[in-house]
């Protein structure tokens, strides 16, 4: 990856959410079940199986990053239902509309569309860090671009640092009381289980570790190691390598 992330990529990126989210479908619908309603599974595989079709749709072909943003807010806002779809659908959303076309997507563009993002799911969802919802994976991972933009780091090195974060976010929502979303009727016994959306979230910055993986690139060298550590894709409910397990 270069020093800017192009439309090609962040469309790539987008389909390899929608394949985590395939894979990890029962796992989300798992911890769903812990401490809501067990749809949050099936309520992203429906959004990003919608997403992955008109990504497909070579007549509606999206002409910026900007707009392919869009369509996906869209789709999701249509499809996911729940608390998680409109919320999912202001990330993206309001990322769309920080979008600066005239600029390359480097990791300070990267920076600020996220950081647009986040406070559209704060402004919808009204939560703060530690009440145990999406937004628990999603500003750490936001406050990790801002530092590497910062710092000058790539987008790939940033994007490596951002799911780092949101990994730790993840698995710290499992300590915490929900005061958010379904999780919080449950009061003290929402403790002890990682939040759903944290996890899909978590999911959305470890699908960006594919940009950095060469055999995803059309002239790939298949003798090299995938890029990233945390690239390591996880595996169904039944399995050992759970996100956050
Ligand atoms: P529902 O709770 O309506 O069944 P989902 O199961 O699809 O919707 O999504 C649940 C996830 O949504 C939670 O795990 C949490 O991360 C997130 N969530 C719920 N309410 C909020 C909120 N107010 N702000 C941020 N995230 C929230
Ligand atoms: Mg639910």
């Amino acid at each position: 990856m270069d020093q800017a992330i192009d439309l090609a990529q962040f469309r790539q990126w987008i389909l390899a959410y929608a394949d985590l989210i395939q894979e990890q479908e029962a796992y989300l619908t798992e911890l769903d079940a812990a401490i809501g309603d067990a749809d949050h599974g099936a309520n992203m595989r429906r959004g990003l199986d919608r997403v992955r079709e008109r990504l497909s749709d070579p007549s509606l072909a999206m002409e910026d990053v900007g707009a392919l943003l869009r369509m996906v807010a869209m789709t999701l806002i249509s499809t996911v239902g729940g608390a998680a779809g409109p919320l999912y659908g202001a990330f993206f959303l309001r990322a769309a509309q920080a979008v600066d076309t005239d600029r390359p997507i480097d990791t300070h563009q990267l920076a600020a569309m996220f950081r647009s993002g986040l406070a559209g799911v704060q402004q919808r969802g009204k939560a703060q860090l530690n009440d145990k919802t999406m937004v628990d994976a999603m500003q750490p991972a936001v406050e990790a671009l801002e530092a590497a933009a910062e710092a000058g780091a790539t987008v790939e090195a940033a994007l490596d640092a951002a799911a780092h974060a949101a990994k730790k976010g993840m698995e710290h929502t499992i300590g915490l009381q929900a005061h958010r979303g379904r999780a919080s009727y449950l009061g003290p016994r929402s403790v002890d289980h990682q939040d759903p959306g944290a996890t899909s979230v978590y999911l959305l910055f470890q699908a960006a570790a594919s940009l950095g993986d060469p055999l995803s690139e059309q002239d790939a060298d298949s003798d090299q190691p995938p890029a990233h550590d945390d690239a390591v894709i996880v595996h169904g409910p039944n399995r050992r390598e759970h996100p956050g397990r």
